[in-house]
């Protein structure tokens, strides 16, 4: 369908939000010291349009470490270099029905990751992203990550510090994957290089921007440049319907019908393919890792918006 008119957006943002803000079901991620600080109240919703035009409604300035978000672009880039077979090949795009860092997801596929938005294939993708040293992926990084923002994007120095000294078990799954030859460069180094895409600062505004770049064919909505191409796109956002929330996926495109990616710091972004971005933010999460207050307004919006994929009208 065409889509909706923009004050009607504002009116579905402003709802979807008192509706929400209401619960205080969850808890916010307590895996390392610095994240368990967060004030759990937060929350901010904000909708960028592929006209470029931005919503927001609450806290959509305020800043958090992108975390398991960081898996969809990460992804993308390599997509993007190196096409869809590689990353089949190497990674594949199922999902597990395993928790994020699980081990077992590895050793039950013969060492395959099969899940791109698990840690295991998150941090095979990242490994595929190419450069001559760990510095240079990481620019390569950075640099992607910024211009699906349209801004300069930067590390949380005391988040990076603190996952990193707490970062063993997704040490022991990169030489897992090494061990079975789906990591070719030094796993450390690569454990590293994910553990500083995870602490990359973003706002719910700059999370609806960097989703409605994909819900664009690539092209920021913003700035008007290409970052990735439309099939990449498409491939990613494929993927996310299938993985973008950990192992509630399913239910989540049963309830919104729109491709996802949650993480532990408690955003949400989801994309309506050719319409726009939109993002949430509460840090308050279910059991899986997912943002209460973030999938109830999302569901709220996408039926309110008519953007479910799978509805005939
Ligand atoms: N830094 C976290 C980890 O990989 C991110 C987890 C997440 O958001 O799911 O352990």
């Amino acid at each position: 369908g065409a889509p909706p008119d923009s004050d009607l957006v504002d009116e579905a943002i402003q709802d979807a939000y008192d509706r929400s803000v209401d619960t205080d079901d969850g808890k916010v991620a307590d895996y390392i010291p610095i994240l368990a600080k967060v004030d759990p109240e937060l929350f901010g919703i904000s909708v960028v349009e592929n006209d470029g035009s931005k919503h927001g409604v609450g806290d959509v300035d305020h800043a958090f470490t992108i975390q398991s978000i960081s898996k969809a672009f990460v992804w993308a880039l390599a997509c993007e270099e190196l096409g869809p077979e590689k990353l089949l090949e190497v990674i594949g795009v199922n999902n597990t029905g395993l928790a994020f860092d699980s081990v077992m997801a590895i050793e039950l596929n013969d060492g395959h990751p099969m899940n791109p938005m698990a840690n295991a294939g998150a941090l095979a993708s990242t490994a595929l992203i190419p450069g001559k040293t760990a510095d240079d992926q990481w620019e390569r990084i950075l640099d992607g990550f910024s211009r699906f923002a349209g801004r300069q994007l930067e590390v949380d120095a005391d988040v990076y510090e603190s996952e990193s000294a707490h970062n063993q078990r997704n040490q022991g799954i990169a030489h897992l994957l090494e061990s079975y030859g789906r990591i070719d460069s030094d796993p450390l180094e690569v454990v590293d290089i994910y553990t500083k895409q995870c602490s990359l600062l973003v706002t719910a505004t700059d999370l609806a921007v960097m989703g409605a770049t994909l819900a664009h064919g690539g092209v920021n909505p913003v700035t008007g440049v290409q970052v990735v191409s439309d099939e990449v796109c498409h491939d990613t956002l494929a993927v996310l319907a299938a993985s973008g929330l950990y192992q509630k996926s399913g239910e989540w495109l049963f309830n919104i019908g729109l491709p996802g990616k949650s993480g532990v710091t408690g955003g949400i972004m989801t994309v309506a393919p050719g319409k726009g971005g939109i993002a949430t933010f509460s840090p308050r999460l279910d059991n899986a890792g997912n943002s209460i207050r973030g999938q109830r307004a999302t569901a709220y919006l996408s039926r309110r918006l008519g953007l479910d994929l799978f509805a005939s009208s």
